[in-house]
């Protein structure tokens, strides 16, 4: 009998629809092959739906999704939309409602591709950022007074709770565990002297439950030069959600494109549908040219299979994608290439 999981499309906008469709294309071969299979609802939430209607998504969007087994989102972004219309009017629900609390996002330097930073090898650079995904610098905590005034005066106030930041150090130091048995966790708390100081202390208990992993703390400036100087020191990093972000965005810098990047937005007891998403946005500025790379999109797709209990069928696909840019020269325009989306898919289903 094979099992079949309900995934919730929702392409988003831009080149959001232009990858997930390769996605499924590779998601389609590795079912046949490995014995499962997949239906898929898709969703029109978008910024553009947003102009249409006045919403990202409807009133009861996340009752929709409820149902479903994982979510996989290609991007949303759109010209003359604020950043934060898609990102507290779609992502930030969903990440909440269905307390994917981790933001996984893997970082490998393959074989075949340049990166920017010179001690970034090919091969030797193979690190996961963990973020925190639902509390911390992110908080709806603060306001504004005297608008307009010369004493204006604008407060956020960042969030650590003692559940949610345990909870995310498991998770962290359990994968690190898996992997290389090294963590780095990411503080400012030199700087920054109450929600720092408070997630040093609870790493420091967590790590106590796990010996076998060798852990060490970096102020976040230090820690950002080094990803650029040596990135392959690092394994499993952890961080707050202001610093994961601006952590993996680097990180996926170092990696040679952020259109390789994926992410994976996880509820880890399972009791949601996780979100998985490539880490770039909607380009405008290549929407539409069916020029986009979709190893960011097909890559976050692994991560899902990963997550729904087929790990092997996941490992299909990251080999895959080490072996197109290893051995062969298809590339999309962001790879200094000349191929097209449906090219470089083909290619990479040829090797799969
Ligand atoms: P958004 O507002 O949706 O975040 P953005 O323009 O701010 O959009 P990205 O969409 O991530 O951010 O684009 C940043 C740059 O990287 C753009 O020049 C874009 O063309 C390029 N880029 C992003 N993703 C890809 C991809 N998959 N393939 C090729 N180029 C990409
Ligand atoms: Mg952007």
């Amino acid at each position: 009998m094979t099992t079949n999981h309900r995934i919730a499309l929702i392409p988003g906008d831009g080149i959001g629809a232009e990858v997930l469709p390769p996605a499924q294309q590779v998601l389609d071969v590795l079912g046949r092959r490995h014995g499962f299979s997949l239906s898929y609802t898709s969703y029109d939430w978008s910024c553009e739906r947003y102009l249409r209607e006045g919403a990202m998504m409807p009133a009861d969007g996340i009752d929709q999704l409820r149902e479903a087994d994982a979510i996989l989102l290609g991007a949303v972004g759109y010209p003359g939309v604020p950043d934060h219309v898609s990102l507290w009017g779609l992502l930030i629900p969903i990440r909440r409602s269905f307390r994917q609390y981790v933001n996984l996002r893997p970082i490998r330097v393959f074989e075949g591709i340049d990166s920017p930073v010179r001690g970034a090898r090919p091969g030797e650079v193979d690190v996961v950022v963990v973020r925190e995904n639902m509390e911390g610098e992110y908080s709806e905590v603060g306001g504004r007074l005297n608008s307009g005034f010369p004493d204006e005066i604008a407060v956020q106030e960042a969030v650590f709770t003692r559940a949610g930041v345990t909870r995310l150090l498991d998770y962290a130091f359990t994968l690190a565990s898996q992997r290389g048995g090294r963590l780095t966790s990411a503080t400012k708390s030199n700087g920054i002297i109450h929600t720092m100081p408070f997630w040093d202390q609870l790493v420091t208990e967590r790590a106590a439950s796990f010996p076998q992993v060798a852990w060490d703390q970096e102020h976040i400036d230090a820690l950002a030069a080094k990803f650029v100087l040596e990135p392959a020191r690092f394994d499993v990093v952890v961080a707050s959600n202001l610093f994961g972000d601006i952590l993996s965005d680097l990180a996926a810098a170092v990696a040679g494109s952020i259109g390789i990047a994926p992410a994976a937005n996880l509820n880890p007891e399972r009791d949601f549908p996780s979100m998985f998403e490539p880490v770039h946005g909607s380009a405008p500025d290549i929407a539409g040219q069916g020029i986009a790379n979709p190893l960011g999109a097909i890559w976050s797709a692994a991560m899902m299979l990963d997550h729904l209990g087929h790990p092997a069928a996941a490992r299909d696909i990251t080999d895959a994608i080490a072996a197109v840019l290893a051995k062969t020269d298809v590339r999309t325009r962001d790879l200094g290439g000349t191929a097209t989306t449906a090219e470089f898919t083909d290619k990479l289903i040829e090797l799969l």
